[in-house]
């Protein structure tokens, strides 16, 4: 057995991790206790690494328009036709749709390739969906992108602001560190700014639900009430900082009852939240994508950062603004300039000094001397027919952008696409031209940088399956075909991430933040045991600094913060016609577009179909019951989901998880239905705030079904499919009456049920069951019946690993229940250790009253630590979690 030291490719918390090959070729995942990320910890996503390393879905050869063919073929095929419409239409004619999923070295080679070579900066990223908000608002304040802080300020801080970012299911680790760190110092005081009742409410001594895009009325009325309360840092503001004055005026020319109406809170509350920032002195406020996806997201970020600056509260120990990513490198993204915005080494596209700087050391024959396309407009020069020749790697916009049709048209029309990808059926790898396999998590090779600036290695523990390749190797190979020999002649990726920080130091003399020049001549060896570390690490120092802007020196050109003058203008999205307030986000046990976490049973088990978050208000006057199906609309498409009754949403507000696809769900693609709105200086995206129409999705039957194979719905209305341990579980609705089971169910199973099931129907409900076994085990169950199905999912996804020797047992999975000496779990809370919701709420009737006793009791909470939250929730409430609303 063999163990790897290498990092959870998820999100941007960037925990280490070890990984042990087992002599059965399984591979174990456990936290690294020795890295500063985690120190051990993961969240039931990280721990469950393992699981997703199967080759099923695999893209494994090169393809031409769907044939395989050799990588000579392919990469031949790639370089002329971008060589050619840079011939005939000019550099902007083509572009790279990158990721925060690449490695830096691939995001080096990536960004070289188009800016230095190709001589365009048409290359951008779903990074740009994620922070853009929050690069633009540190670039305005600091000059440069740079987060002050470190993680370990979350555990010294007094009180935690977290605006817009549930971290419980989003950065879980982050959240069992502050949540240690509140156990321990129960004097910590947490704020939760978010419009819903997040899990990660239950770490909150305050939650403010405010309105959409109301956080800069928030903060700029902190700006105020700070100064009225004569708490601002006089010295700093002086000494360090532009533009106070001006910010402060613009702040106090808010009203009171714009305040009020902006963010939808009452002013105890602000007072309360007001007076809590202006005594304490250690302040760390945290924010994500409920911030940055905005159309008015680099806004926020200037509100937060200046009641930080205006205090002095910034670069100290416990205190600054934090912007925590969604991706596992997207920092490593912005530090290669891998945005069409930005140039390399945090050096600026618009400086010509800057351009000079990069092109004489890449000794390039081009640089753009502008700004290239960011994501939303490079979809739409896609659909006009600007760009002729498009290459994504490693992320999936038919599912992750606004307007999603439009994105997925725009792609098919596309004279040539390219795509790079692990995965063989995402929605959009099947609109590619050519195929090019590439390198999963446990091949990879490179390096990553998380939320706090700290670089770890990714390391390969897997060899590569058939004929993937890194996807620097990709583009090294296709610069070459184009004629890029020199610039592109890489051995390996510590080749490049030498040249990435050669790069870092090079006529820098700390007129920039990002210097890693300490590492421009790292051996291979010495690259393979890198440890983690945070930039910067210049050359001829000993220990690096790991916080910034404590005595100012910023990256402007008078080396001061400055303050930004915004004003307030949240957008009212709701009309008439289209009533409700639409917010997506993500759940505890998804990644993104579900290429690698739908493969693992464990973690599909949580939340196994799309849902809507709908108060209990709206529900009553829509006539939805609890696990009715809705369909939520606008002009732009129409999507199908689960109706999830819960007074954790705003009335008039809805919430639906981004993760599920065309691969998954029937229709269930929730960023078709937002526009591409963006924000004016980021570039990025409004994906929390769209108008919509909300009704009761009325098919004829409901139905569910646990089969050992997996089901092919056709074009059913409404199914959501998920992996169990045992086969599959699907949720699904038809609109034409289904008489007989027998057929349907070898329909939608491809003719595999060779035997006569057994069957239960029943005339007065219209409730129809039929049963299919094979070799005394179960094959399929399908349940169909007017209503939403009444059934223990969880006792019959586990009947599928079980045996059925007696009619009379085969008679208990007709009745969808357990037999009454088998308790009925219900829907899975811990993931970790299978405890269902029913387990906690009888455990709580026989004393278990905490969190603690619970895990002491039944494990639950006791190895990730993800599902806290719920638990605590659960012994609030005694409420069955959400998966199994039906049963
Ligand atoms: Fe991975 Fe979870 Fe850590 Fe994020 S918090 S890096 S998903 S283990």
């Amino acid at each position: 057995m063999t163990t790897t030291k290498t990092t959870c490719p998820y999100c941007g918390v960037g925990c280490g991790v070890l990984a042990t090959q087992q002599a059965d070729g399984s591979v174990s995942i456990e936290g690294d206790p020795n890295h500063p990320a985690n120190f051990g910890r993961l969240c039931s996503k990280g721990a469950a690494l393992g699981e997703t390393l199967s080759l099923d879905d695999r893209m494994l050869y090169p393809q031409v328009e769907g044939q395989r063919v050799s990588w000579d073929n392919a990469l031949d095929l790639v370089a002329e036709k971008f060589v050619d419409s840079i011939n005939e239409h000019g550099p902007d004619s083509v572009a790279f749709y990158v990721s925060g999923q690449i490695l830096t070295e691939d995001y080096y080679v990536a960004n070289k390739l188009m800016k230095g070579y190709i001589g365009s900066a048409n290359i951008d990223t779903n990074s740009r969906l994620c922070m853009a908000s929050s690069v633009a608002g540190h670039r305005k304040a600091f000059g440069t992108d740079t987060v002050p802080g470190c993680y370990e300020d979350l555990e010294e801080a007094d009180l935690i602001v977290l605006v817009g970012s549930n971290l419980a299911w989003c950065h879980p680790v982050i959240y069992q560190r502050i949540a240690a760190a509140k156990e321990a110092r129960p004097e910590m005081k947490v704020v939760l700014v978010d419009p819903r009742r997040t899990m990660t409410a239950d770490l909150a001594d305050i939650h403010l639900p405010i309105n959409p895009d109301g956080d800069v009325a928030l903060f700029s009325g902190l700006l105020v009430h700070l100064s009225k309360a004569g708490v601002l840092d006089a010295d700093y503001i002086e000494n360090y900082t532009s533009g106070f004055e001006e910010a402060l005026t613009r702040a106090a020319s808010l009203s009171n009852e714009q305040l009020v109406q902006d963010t939808g809170l009452s002013l105890d509350a602000f007072n309360e939240f007001y007076s809590l920032f202006e005594n304490t002195e250690k302040v760390v406020t945290v924010y994500s994508q409920g911030v940055n996806q905005s159309d008015c997201g680099t806004d926020k970020v200037s509100a937060i950062i200046n009641c930080h600056l205006a205090t002095g509260r910034i670069g100290k120990a416990g205190m600054g603004p934090f912007s925590i990513t969604g991706q596992p490198n997207a920092m490593g993204g912005r530090e290669v300039g891998g945005l069409a915005n930005m140039l390399a080494a945090h050096m600026n596209i618009e400086d010509e000094n800057h351009r000079a700087l990069v092109q004489d050391f890449w000794n390039s024959p081009t640089m753009p001397h502008q700004q290239g396309l960011k994501a939303v407009d490079m979809f739409q020069a896609v659909a006009d027919g600007r760009i002729k020749a498009l290459w994504i790697m490693a992320t999936n916009p038919v599912d992750s952008m606004p307007d999603a049709n439009f994105v997925q048209d725009a792609i098919k029309n596309c004279p040539f696409v390219v795509v790079s990808d692990v995965s063989e059926t995402t929605d959009t790898v099947r609109h590619a031209n050519v195929k090019l396999p590439a390198l999963a998590w446990g091949e990879k090779d490179g390096t990553v940088t998380n939320s706090e600036r700290r670089i770890s290695r990714q390391k390969a523990f897997l060899e590569p399956p058939a004929d993937a390749k890194a996807d620097w190797w990709h583009m090294a190979q296709v610069a070459k075909r184009m004629g890029f020999e020199e610039g592109f002649d890489y051995r390996n990726c510590a080749s490049i991430f030498r040249e990435h920080a050669a790069l870092s130091t090079y006529h820098n003399d700390d007129s920039r933040d990002f210097d890693i020049g300490a590492l421009s001549t790292i051996n291979a060896k010495d690259y393979d045991d890198l440890a983690p570390f945070q930039w910067p690490c210049r050359a001829g120092e000993k220990v690096s600094e790991t916080r910034f802007f404590s005595e100012g020196d910023f990256y402007t050109p008078d080396r001061k913060g400055r303050f930004i003058p915004i004003a307030s203008k949240p957008r009212q999205v709701t009309t008439e016609d289209y009533p409700f307030v639409l917010n997506t986000g993500r759940i505890r046990d998804q990644w993104h577009t579900m290429t690698r976490t739908a493969k693992t049973a464990r973690l599909s088990s949580h939340l196994a179909e799309p849902f809507c978050e709908i108060h209990p208000d709206d529900a009553e006057r829509l006539h939805i019951g609890d696990a009715d199906l809705v369909a939520l609309s606008n002009e732009r498409g129409t999507i199908f989901v689960r109706a999830l009754i819960t007074d954790r949403q705003k009335p008039r507000n809805l919430f639906v998880p981004l993760h599920w696809t065309d691969q998954y769900a029937a229709n269930a693609r929730v960023d078709i239905l937002f526009a591409s709105v963006v924000d004016p200086f980021s570039g990025q995206p409004a994906l929390k705030n769209v108008a919509v129409t909300l009704e009761r999705f009325q098919p004829t039957q409901y139905g569910f079904l646990v089969s050992k194979e997996k089901p092919d719905f056709g074009c059913t209305p409404y199914w959501a499919l998920a992996k169990t341990e045992g086969g599959w579980r699907a949720e699904f609705a038809v609109i034409k009456p289904v008489d007989e089971l027998s057929i349907f169910g070898n329909t939608v199973l491809g003719d595999t049920l060779h035997d006569s099931p057994q069957v239960y129907n029943d005339k007065q409900s219209g409730d129809k069951r039929a049963v299919w076994f094979k070799d005394g085990k179960l094959h399929a169950a399908m349940f169909l019946a007017p209503q939403p199905v009444i059934a223990s999912r969880r006792y019959l996804t586990d009947c599928l690993l079980q045996d059925f020797e007696t009619p009379l047992s085969r008679h208990e999975v007709i009745a969808a229940r357990p037999p009454a000496n088998r308790i009925e779990k219900g829907g899975m809370v811990c993931s970790c250790f299978g405890v269902g919701a029913n387990e906690i709420i009888n455990a709580t009737a026989s004393g278990c009253h905490t969190v603690k006793a619970i895990g002491e009791r039944l494990k639950a909470g006791t190895n990730c630590g993800s599902c806290k939250g719920e638990i605590a929730c659960l012994l609030e409430k005694h409420i069955v979690a959400i998966t199994d609303v039906a049963s």
